[in-house]
């Protein structure tokens, strides 16, 4: 499974960077991206900051 940020709408809150740090992080443009690949073990953190992004750009796929 893989994270997709819809980078071009993101808003560099931070959020999914505290939440799941496995898998996204903030990059050099103060934006997320997903570096980390979602496993088993950080699923739900990654769900649960799929599901908090304010402006839901952030995309499990299964
Ligand atoms: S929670 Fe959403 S808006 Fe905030 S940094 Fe992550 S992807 Fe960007």
């Amino acid at each position: 499974m893989k994270a997709v940020v819809d980078r071009d709408s993101c808003i560099g809150c931070g959020l999914c960077t505290e939440i799941c740090p496995e898998v996204f992080r903030l990059a050099d443009d103060g934006k997320s991206e997903a570096y980390g690949e979602v496993t088993e073990e950080n699923y739900d953190a990654a769900k649960e900051a799929e599901e908090s992004c304010p402006v839901s750009v952030i995309t499990i796929e299964e």
